[in-house]
């Protein structure tokens, strides 16, 4: 078997300036070209997972099959390769560190001082090495920028890693910015200069430069570049900017990039030939995207609207069930926090959206809005707490019962959402809580099956009655007190886990499209395979618009 190589993406100057989508963009060209690929973040954070940090501070928490909490970019990547992440596939300075401190209370160190060279290097070095094997290529991301304190350990790790392998199973991409001086009229390279500095502090030597940059780069920028970076000329690839990110894996093939990584590893082009159906696909998609000749409008009402990176695996999710029904998707952010009038925001809307979400703030806003859309008869897509709320308002407005979930209220007469203390795992074993007491690492959190009614909105959708989602919750439909009700208010369970027990898919007969979910479809959801509720969701929002104008 070849040996695996290890691809470094770091950043340079400033962030923001999509790394992640850089690795992802990469990883894609190598995977249409045959290779065995897989892509990994380090995070530079102290938190061991990202699971209790405010949306607001690093965007969305995404799920992986596995229940693996993880930073919004491994969405990008499962996006881009269709690869399903795994929890060898992130780990955070917060990981590292717990490990370290459990070895040294176990006495595994045998009473010598625990230090970051070697320990908490070589701790590094494990997690970027374990699981390799079966791969061609193995790509890591580094959060952050060079120069972040926090970066120091790993960027050691990095250099000793390519010591340990040797440089023919190395590369090292560093992304970095060019800032375009209008006054000057030019790209300015000298914060790259700076940059690379830095790296070749911590002893790296970029094998590459992908620059991003607002007009393109002159070959004179490129000459500069290359002068004063060490690096051949044709190894300075140009990163414009895209209106559509699906367009990035192209662009970069047109510079020649994941040429120029194969030249670095002495591997034939013409044998990792490119695949035709990749390019043709992919071509499709972005015209699509591009040129959709119709459009529609989603509100979504969330509380973290102001940040939509909170939200990055539903608005990607609408992208792609919009390229499949030609329309574009104009998403009306809505905050149901601080919005005075809900209902005059999401008048004109097509179709609404109520995203999961923790903790009451917002949550009647979001409760006006979906009474609205039943009422209205306006395509309805609940997620998670977007469900959960969708049935406290049936109680409520048609049942007129006073009803809430225990999350919000624990003493309400009638909890309609309340905590399940017993449920059965994917392996067949039992995970039990106590209602009052847990809360901390108690979520149902990833892949469950669920079992879809025949006739329903949901089993026209999939065209299968099994399927299995990820899950991010610790709140459930209480079925055993008010399953019953559910049918006098309109509302039928169309997806429940195999033993019945969990209700997963809620739907209303005497409604166009109203479907809530308690699982998030939108981590699923592929550019080329785009999800189907969101795509029969896109496609019912457009037919919601003929109607308006009819
Ligand atoms: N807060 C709700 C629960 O814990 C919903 C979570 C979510 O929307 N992801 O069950």
């Amino acid at each position: 078997m070849p040996q695996t190589k290890y691809i470094f993406v770091t950043g340079g100057v400033m962030s923001s300036l999509g790394k992640g989508l850089a690795a992802a963009s990469l990883a894609a060209l190598l995977q249409a070209r045959g290779f065995r690929i897989c892509i990994r973040k380090l995070e530079l954070y102290l938190n061991v997972d990202p699971g209790t940090l405010s949306p607001y501070q690093h965007g969305e928490v995404f799920v992986t099959e596995d229940g693996t909490e993880a930073d919004l970019d491994l969405g990008h990547y499962e996006r881009f390769t269709g690869r399903n992440a795994e929890k060898a596939d992130f780990f955070t300075t917060g990981k590292i560190y717990a490990e370290i401190i459990e070895r040294e209370r176990r006495g595994d160190y045998l009473g010598g001082t625990v230090q970051v060279i070697p320990h908490v290097t070589d701790i590094i070095k494990k997690f970027i090495t374990s699981h390799a094997d079966h791969f061609d290529f193995v790509l890591h991301e580094i959060g952050g920028t060079v120069g972040d304190i926090e970066g120091a350990p790993f960027l050691e790790a990095l250099r000793q890693l390519q010591n340990d392998f040797g440089k023919h199973r190395t590369f090292f991409v560093h992304l970095t910015y060019l800032p375009y001086v209008k006054t000057a009229g030019e790209l300015k390279t000298k914060p790259t200069q700076h940059s690379v500095k830095t790296l070749l502090h911590a002893g790296i030597q970029p094998d590459l430069l992908l620059c991003r940059c607002e007009i393109p780069l002159s070959e004179s920028v490129k000459n500069k570049l290359a002068l004063f970076c060490n690096v051949p000329a044709e190894d300075v690839i140009a990163a414009l900017d895209v209106n559509n990110i699906y367009r990035v894996p192209m662009n970069y093939s047109l510079e020649r990039f994941d040429e120029r990584v194969c030249s670095h590893f002495k591997l034939s082009t013409k044998e990792h030939t490119f695949s035709q159906e990749w390019l043709e696909r992919w071509a499709e998609l972005n015209d699509r995207i591009e040129n959709a000749p119709h459009e529609v409008a989603v509100a979504l009402v969330g509380k973290y609207t102001e940040l939509p990176d909170a939200y990055k695996s539903i608005k990607e999710a609408l992208v792609h069930a919009g390229a499949h029904n030609n329309v574009r998707v104009n998403i009306l952010w809505c905050n149901s926090e601080t919005s005075p009038d809900i209902l005059a925001e999401i008048q004109g809307a097509d179709a609404v959206l109520v995203p999961g979400g923790f903790g009451q703030r917002g949550t009647e806003n979001k409760i006006k809005a979906t009474q609205w859309v039943r009422e209205q008869k306006v395509p309805f897509l609940g997620i998670c707490l977007g469900m959960q709320l969708a049935l406290i308002e049936v109680f409520r407005n048609i049942a007129h019962v006073e009803a809430n979930s225990t999350e919000f209220d624990p003493e309400t007469p009638n909890p309609v959402i309340s905590l399940i203390t017993e449920w059965k795992n994917n392996d067949g074993t039992l995970s039990k809580r106590h209602a009052k007491v847990d809360l901390g690492g108690t979520l149902r959190v990833g892949a469950y099956p669920c079992l879809l009614a025949e006739g329903s909105k949901a089993r026209e959708a999939y065209q299968t009655d099994h399927i299995s989602e990820r899950h991010r919750h610790r709140y459930e439909f209480n079925l055993p007190e008010f399953g019953e009700t559910l049918k006098d208010l309109g509302l039928t369970i169309s997806g429940t886990s195999p033993d019945g027990r969990l209700t997963e898919i809620i739907e209303r007969t005497d409604h166009p499209w109203f479907v809530g979910v308690q699982f998030h479809p939108e981590f699923k959801s592929r550019p080329i395979e785009p999800h189907p509720l969101f795509a029969s969701f896109i496609q019912a929002a457009f037919a919601c618009k003929q109607r308006k104008k009819r």
